[in-house]
C-alpha cells in the first residue's frame, strides 16, 4: 500500500493510494501527530521518555505543509511551513490517521443506552 497522489487541498492533504482509497487529513492533526524525537520524545532501552529540548511550540506556520519527500516505499517525511522537517509518517500511520473521523465511529450505530423517555420510576 502507499499513495500514487498527495495533494494540498486548503488546509488538508489528500492522498490517493493504489487500492483505489482515498484518505484526507488535516494538516494541523498531522502535524500535532508528528512522532519525532523533538514532538514525541523517545523511549530508551529502560522505558523512559527523553524529550530533545523544550516542546514544540506551534505558530500558524507549523500547520503548513511546505514539502515532502518520499522515504523508501514505506514512509514520507513532511517538511512543514515553520522549518521542521524530521517528522517520517509511515504510509499505514496516514492511512490509520486519515480513518479516524470517516464516519465508522463505533458508538453511532448503538442508541440503546437512551432508555425510553418518562418510564423510569423517579426515585426519592
Ligand atoms: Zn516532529
Amino acid at each position: 500500500m502507499r499513495p500514487t497522489r498527495m495533494e494540498i487541498v486548503g488546509s488538508f492533504l489528500a492522498i490517493r493510494w493504489d487500492d483505489g482509497g482515498e484518505s484526507i487529513l488535516g494538516l494541523e492533526e498531522l502535524r500535532r501527530n508528528c512522532q519525532c524525537a523533538r514532538c514525541a520524545g523517545e523511549v530508551d532501552v529502560t522505558g523512559r521518555l527523553h524529550r530533545m529540548g523544550p516542546p514544540p511550540v506551534y505558530t500558524p506556520a507549523s500547520f503548513e505543509l511546505a514539502h515532502w519527500e518520499p522515504m523508501g516505499n514505506y514512509a514520507v517525511q513532511l517538511r512543514w511551513g515553520d522549518g521542521h522537517d524530521t517528522g517520517i509518517f509511515p504510509f499505514e500511520r496516514l492511512r490509520a490517521l486519515g480513518q479516524d473521523d470517516d464516519g465508522a465511529d463505533p458508538n453511532a450505530g448503538s442508541n440503546s443506552t437512551d432508555g425510553p423517555a418518562g418510564a423510569s420510576p423517579t426515585p426519592e
